[in-house]
């Protein structure tokens, strides 16, 4: 499958004000070395606690927020190279989770979703505003005139959604999109994008804390830990067999996992270290149930399984060349 976006090695500290270490700036290192590709029609899903790096990994991706280093190829095209800010941006759109923030109060239903069209230079932005929102399941004749306070959460979400369609993208990045919904509302905003995605062609990345609806929606799934990526594997095997000790503990307290396929892993305790300072070797490793001596000394590599090439982690347990691991046996010690 071919990849429609591929990042390789991004970087982004953050200096904190007044924040000095020592004699040096001190920073927060919110995404360090992250590499990943999403392929072109998928819905690759990103997990981890809050302040993992998920969303200014999204920012960093539509140059929202400016990388410090790294690559960010688009449909074949490096950014900075063959492909601008502004190609990037019309390409792949963003969906928030505040419905209310992300819309400008004063201005009409349909001219929000008409504006971002009229921006990317697509033609006749009114009648592809209309097109949107009848896709989005909102009927123009009820709602092209009415204001963001006159409707509900999802009703705006709806528009945030048409509104991003509205440009053309190729890829859309929703960022806890559905999270401020009530559940009913949740699972209709849900299968709308799916039907979306299939219908218009869409590939998705799809950010959210909430396990159960990315297994939902998502074909395949990440997860970071502190800045990193510590594991990315199809959403099948991710859910009934992780392989990296954060994923199991994170997964652990996932209250619909059936029994069957519950991890027995130790939930996880206490909060995430310091992202200013974060631990040496494996990050993990003042959390890890597991840990030996090698994990704080040494950077794990996300390597490939080898029983599923296709499901990596970043763990020093995992013999990834035999595809056994210890961490797959810790129940039993
Ligand atoms: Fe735990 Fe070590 Fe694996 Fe990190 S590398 S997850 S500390 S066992
Ligand atoms: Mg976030």
């Amino acid at each position: 499958q071919q990849a429609l976006m591929t990042v390789k090695d991004l970087r982004k500290h953050f200096p904190i004000k007044g924040g000095v270490l020592g004699r040096t700036q001190a920073h927060v290192q919110a995404v360090d070395g992250v590499s990943f590709e999403v392929r072109k029609g998928e819905t690759l899903g990103i997990v981890g606690e809050s302040g993992c790096g998920k969303s200014t990994t999204a920012r960093l991706l539509i140059g929202l927020t400016p990388k410090d280093a790294g690559e960010i190829i688009f449909d074949g095209d490096g950014l900075g190279e063959g492909l601008s800010l502004r190609d990037l941006r019309r390409g792949v759109q963003m969906v928030f989770q505040d419905s209310y923030a992300s819309l400008n109060p004063r201005m009409t239903i349909a001219d929000s979703v008409a504006f971002g069209a009229r921006q990317a230079g697509i033609k006749d932005p009114m009648s592809k505003a209309q097109e949107m929102m009848h896709r989005v399941g909102l009927d123009p004749a009820r709602f092209a005139g009415r204001y963001p306070h006159e409707l509900s959460g999802g009703q705006r979400q709806r528009v945030n959604i048409a509104r991003a369609l509205a440009m053309a993208p190729r890829l859309v990045i929703l960022d806890e999109a559905v999270s401020a919904l009530d559940k009913s509302v949740e699972a209709q905003v849900l299968n709308l994008l799916s039907d979306l995605r299939r219908d218009l062609g869409l590939t998705y990345i799809f950010i959210s804390h909430d396990l159960n609806v990315v297994r939902y929606i998502s074909d395949r799934v990440l997860v970071m830990y502190l800045g990193e990526v510590v594991e990315v594997a199809p959403v099948d095997r991710l859910y009934t067999n992780q392989a990296h000790p954060y994923t199991r503990s994170l997964f652990s307290a996932m209250p619909s996992m059936d029994p069957e396929n519950r991890t027995e892993a130790p939930p996880l305790a206490g909060d995430p270290p310091n992202p200013i300072n974060p631990p040496s070797g494996c990050r993990f490793h003042t959390r890890c149930a597991f840990a030996e001596t090698i994990c704080a000394k040494k950077v794990p590599a996300l390597a490939p399984m080898k029983d599923a090439p296709d499901h990596l982690a970043a763990c020093h347990l995992l013999d990834v060349h035999s595809g056994h691991s210890k961490a797959g046996t810790w129940e039993a010690a």
